[in-house]
């Protein structure tokens, strides 16, 4: 890595190397926590610039798609160091603009760069190449086998929707786009209004790599504009082979219904919603209550409850261990002074969203009020689980730090509304070693609504890891066969191919005879370095 940066920001998208201006709608980047707009002014882009970003990344495809993965892994690096040369602007523009702190904001740059790492350690270590080799039988009968041989090829340029909520580690250079570049796809940002400048500062980081690494320019491109037009317009390019996304409910299934009725169809991996149930079982209550109520709090107003992964939903049997939870709960929600959330539109949605729960079940205590009225206010609720079963609106995520407890007349009633909730990115028990046989039957139920269970813990935080899932069934994503933070990602772009009786001079080196690159291969059936 060489160039130090420019970190002036232009307002510009950034077209397949070249800074764009667009000539739509304006947008200003805004400081919830200052109440104050942001300079500079940057505007939408129309279906010009869709064509012009998809057209170069389909006319970059073939070259990318042909790198080695150590060309890859060498490319994801780059990124990587290109946005740390940048560090201390890209973290003073994106506090301005989402109002985290600045130990969040620093902390996410090295989430982001890490799993730009974690996917260039991916790429050589090889397995995600899949290759499986059965070998011919052409003495077999009653009909001799063929020669097959299977490997992952990328799908084509991938669509990525930043995320409001993670201005590094879900946007511009985040998981959706590393694991997406991993696998050799080239992408096009539709990046978020919330975070701009951030998003610029970030698109210059990974274009300047591409330089770097000689890759065709339109590898990546970074484009602003609103998501029922642009981003509807990028979903439904010819060019664009499938699409990241992580946003709402409504966003996410309003990108499926447009891909799903293109004239080809493709696939969209959306993270929508999720309201994370925590189970607390009999024996962890008598033994631990208060604590794990003041414990739930700090994970409930961290960071304003704006995370996919916020504990939304409590699931107890009534009794004195639940007692002591509630009113531990109630205190220190109580003294949780009320911070800023990322956009005023999101503190508004939280706000309906409280209001909504205020008129559905019984308020236990609120936070304090906040200063500014982009602060939102916590608050948590109790209602009783027949309530619950019978009121869908209860399920709904309220993006910020509010939570609901749901008291169960005993264990059956507390597995009906295991049953009965929607599919979720995470379950939480906290569980004693006496109430190992109730975690026990509760574990089933949990891995056919969760992507990722998990004990005496609290949801948020993600660790970016080879085992992680962030994923789960609908509505919490739209494929629960994957994930979108870890080393799995990569496979969302990927797509088997055998090859049958495919001349041996022909053969791609993942699935060569000579295994150049000593890749764990599934031979007949049985994995082999050979
Ligand atoms: P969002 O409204 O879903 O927006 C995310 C992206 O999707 C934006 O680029 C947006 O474009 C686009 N989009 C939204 N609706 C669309 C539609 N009908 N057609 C095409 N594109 C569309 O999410 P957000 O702005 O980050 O936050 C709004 C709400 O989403 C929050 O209040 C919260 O409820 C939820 N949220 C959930 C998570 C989660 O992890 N589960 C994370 C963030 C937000 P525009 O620029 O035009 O808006």
């Amino acid at each position: 890595m060489t160039a130090t940066l420019p970190t002036q920001l232009t307002g510009q998208m950034i077209i397949a190397g070249t800074p764009v201006t667009g000539t739509g709608h304006e947008v200003r980047a805004f400081d919830p926590a200052a109440g104050q707009p942001l300079e500079p002014v940057y505007r939408h882009g129309d279906t010009t610039d869709v064509d012009a970003a998809a057209a170069a990344a389909a006319e970059a495809f073939p070259a990318y798609r042909a790198t080695t993965a150590e060309q890859r892994a060498r490319f994801l690096e780059s990124i990587a160091a290109h946005i740390e040369s940048v560090a201390e602007s890209l973290i003073a523009r994106a506090v301005a603009e989402s109002g985290l702190p600045t130990a969040r904001i620093t902390g996410e740059v090295g989430r982001t760069t890490g799993q730009l790492r974690l996917f260039a350690e991916v790429l050589r270590e090889g397995s995600w190449n899949g290759a499986r080799i059965d070998t011919a039988q052409p003495d077999r009968t009653p009909l001799p086998r063929p020669d097959i041989r299977q490997r992952f090829v990328p799908l084509g340029p991938v669509a990525v929707f930043s995320a409001s909520n993670f201005p590094l580690a879900f946007s511009v250079a985040g998981g959706d786009t590393a694991s997406a570049l991993a696998a050799g796809c080239p992408v096009v940002v539709k990046g978020h209004d919330a975070h701009p400048g951030t998003s610029e500062i970030v698109a210059r980081a990974v274009t300047s790599a591409v330089t770097e690494s000689g890759l065709p320019a339109g590898v990546f491109s970074l484009l602003f504009g609103s998501g029922p037009g642009l981003g509807v317009a990028l979903v439904t390019d010819p060019h664009i082979k499938a699409v990241g996304f992580t946003g709402s409910r409504s966003g996410g299934t309003a990108l499926m219904a447009a891909a799903a009725a293109r004239p080809e169809p493709i696939p969209v991996y959306a993270e929508m919603s999720s309201i994370n149930p925590v189970f607390l079982l009999e024996g962890a209550l008598a033994t631990r209550g208060a604590e794990l109520g003041k414990a739930f709090i700090g994970s409930l107003t961290m960071g304003s409850g704006q995370f996919c992964t916020n504990p939304g939903l409590i699931i107890a049997v009534d009794g004195p261990g639940l007692d002591a939870f509630v009113t531990a709960a109630g205190e220190a929600i109580s003294a949780a002074p009320a911070t800023p959330m990322l956009t005023p539109n999101i503190a508004g949605n939280y706000a309906s969203g409280v209001e909504m729960l205020s008129g559905a079940a019984e308020l236990v205590a609120h936070g304090q009020v906040g200063a500014i009225e982009t602060c939102g206010q916590a608050a948590l609720f109790s209602t009783d689980a027949q309530s619950f079963l019978g009121n869908e609106e209860l399920q709904a995520e309220v993006f910020g730090s509010a939570s609901l407890i749901v008291r169960c007349a005993d264990t059956a009633q507390m597995h009906t509304v295991a049953a009965g909730v929607e599919g979720q990115l995470t379950a939480t028990v906290h569980a004693d070693t006496s109430d190992e046989a109730a975690a026990g039957e509760l574990l089933p139920l949990l891995e056919l609504k969760a992507g990722r269970i998990l004990f005496n813990g609290w949801p948020t935080g993600v660790e970016v890891c080879h085992a992680m899932v962030h994923g789960g069934p609908f509505p919490a994503t739209s494929d629960s066969r994957t994930t979108s933070v870890g080393a799995r990602a990569i496979e969302r772009f990927l797509r088997p191919v055998a090859y049958q009786n495919v001349p041996k001079s022909l053969l791609p080196s993942p699935v060569a005879d000579d295994n150049p690159d000593r890749l764990w291969r599934r031979i007949d059936g049985r994995l082999t370095q050979d």
